[in-house]
């Protein structure tokens, strides 16, 4: 866990509603959707960023991969979607508790990020 708004969320402590959750992660809605569909995967374990990540979480990356696509066609967008992790607050990281964005439901333009 950790003392961030998302291990608060995982703990509980702040009532959300999980979209999916297994032994390894969680799902939810974002509050502030970039996108129709804007799903947060977040691992249990508390990694404050992607870089802080060892090779003890191998297995974990793999799994939040598999679980992003599972809900992304648990969500119907499995055709088209984005998966984005921003690392850092230099690239736009705001809660340092590792997550992964799930964004769909609109076009994304060709070259565009
Ligand atoms: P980051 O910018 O760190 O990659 O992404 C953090 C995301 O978490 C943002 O898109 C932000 O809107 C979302 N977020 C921040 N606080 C909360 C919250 O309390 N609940 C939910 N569901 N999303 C949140």
């Amino acid at each position: 866990m950790s003392d961030t708004i998302f291990g608060k969320i995982i703990s509980g402590d702040i009532p959300t509603e999980f979209l999916y959750e297994d032994e390894h992660c969680v799902a939810i809605n974002d509050i502030h959707p970039q996108a129709p569909v804007h799903v947060l995967v977040i691992p249990k374990k508390g990694i404050p960023r992607l870089v802080d990540a060892t090779a003890d979480d191998r297995d974990l990356l793999g799994h939040l991969m598999l679980a992003a696509g599972r809900i992304a066609d648990q969500l119907g967008v499995a055709d088209a979607f984005r998966l984005i992790v921003n690392n850092g607050a230099g690239a736009g990281q705001t809660v340092f508790h590792l997550h992964l964005h799930i964004l769909a439901g609109k076009s994304f333009a060709e070259g565009q990020m």
